[in-house]
């Protein structure tokens, strides 16, 4: 049985991956910020015994060390998936919100495998589609986004905005694993994904709606009345589905093919627009705080729109895409049952 240390299971996607662990018969040890937390996934997994699931305590992975005693494990682990990083854009302050966790989080738990973890043998990093694209080359029409390209953001864009800070946290993030990688020499090889806007059903702990994960809040506002008269900006149009991300980290913790390759985890474009459509069609009672069929906003670009090659995750990863449609009500009624 393979043994998994996966960072942050309190999280959207990691509530994901530890399930599809889980059902890959991993023994997994996730980490969480507090043992409240920790309680809340093993009561939501009543069936499954101690030494198949359990948590260790890491509060705040900026901190240099954090991991260092959670990646001493016996039995040893053989595999780690580090999911933990923030994705919100709540604050003035990039560095210590956005940079330090996603940059020293990601260090923090290489350096802390090559020390007390010889027995790693495979690290996957959940990474992102804004360590690819160039923002500030805007719709791009006609080029084709693939693994080959990395954001250029820069050290000093990276503090402007909280927008451009968390991009730049998952390029420069992405680039020191690949780095300590190429420098270290360690035991393992690495795999990281790069998905675009992450949609799908919330199955982890939510105090309240208000804490929402970012990804599925657009999904929120629209369902709940809050974009009636106007859709806002599509923003970025590539999506994929929380469980077929899960499954590609899954996969690739499991398949020599994927070891030292990043992926484009994508299955292809989508607007608000057609998120609306979607729950349209499928939530009729919900039509008195939807926004009318054709409202403004939410829909494409008139001057067209980058194109994206996802080919590496499909022939290496294996994975067949799950339609926008099932992700949006999905979603729905995932949010719907957490009362909204
Ligand atoms: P969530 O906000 O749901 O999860 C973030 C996780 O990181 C939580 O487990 C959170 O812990 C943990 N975390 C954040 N900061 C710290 C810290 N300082 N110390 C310890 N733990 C911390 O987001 P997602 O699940 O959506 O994101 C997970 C990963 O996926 C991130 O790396 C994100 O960049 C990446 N990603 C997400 C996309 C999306 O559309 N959702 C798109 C592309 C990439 P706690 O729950 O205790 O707060």
């Amino acid at each position: 049985m393979t043994r998994t240390f996966l960072t942050g299971g309190t999280g959207f996607i990691a509530a994901h991956i530890l399930d599809k662990l889980l059902e890959a018969d991993h023994s997994v040890v996730t980490s969480v910020r507090s043992h409240e937390k920790g309680q809340w996934i093993l009561k939501n997994h009543p069936g499954v015994s101690k030494d198949k699931l359990s948590y260790a305590i890491v509060e705040d992975i900026a901190k240099e060390g954090a991991f260092d005693e959670a990646i001493k494990s016996d039995p040893p682990f053989d595999t780690v998936i580090h999911a933990s990083s923030p994705f919100h854009f709540n604050t003035n302050d990039s560095k210590k919100d956005l940079l330090d966790p996603a940059i020293i989080g990601t260090t923090g738990i290489l350096k802390a495998i090559k020390r007390s973890a010889p027995t790693v043998k495979r690290v996957v990093i959940t990474s992102s589609f804004a360590s690819i694209i160039d923002g500030s080359k805007g719709m791009r029409p006609g080029y084709v986004y693939s693994e080959k390209d990395w954001n250029p953001v820069t050290e000093d864009e990276a503090v402007q905005n909280a927008s451009l800070g968390y991009r730049a946290s998952k390029t420069f993030a992405e680039r020191a694993a690949w780095d300590f990688v190429e420098k270290e020499k360690p035991n393992f090889t690495l795999a990281t994904m790069c998905p675009p806007l992450v949609l799908g059903p919330i199955i982890h702990h939510l105090q309240s709606l208000d804490s929402l994960n970012t990804s599925n809040q657009r999904v929120y506002n629209i369902m709940s009345g809050k974009a009636k008269e106007e859709l806002p900006p599509t923003g970025t149009f590539l999506w994929i589905d929380v469980r077929d991300l899960a499954f590609a980290h899954v996969r690739a913790a499991s398949m020599e093919e994927a070891q030292n390759k990043r992926f484009f985890i994508t299955a292809g474009y989508f607007s608000n627009e057609e998120i609306a459509d979607i729950i349209r069609d499928n939530f009729p009672e919900r039509k008195e705080k939807l926004p009318a069929k054709g409202v403004k906003g939410g829909g494409y670009p008139e001057d067209g729109l980058y194109k994206y090659d996802n080919s590496r995750t499909k022939k290496v990863l294996g994975i067949e895409f799950k339609s926008l449609k099932e992700s949006i009500v999905d979603t729905v009624k995932s949010l719907e049952a957490a009362g909204a």
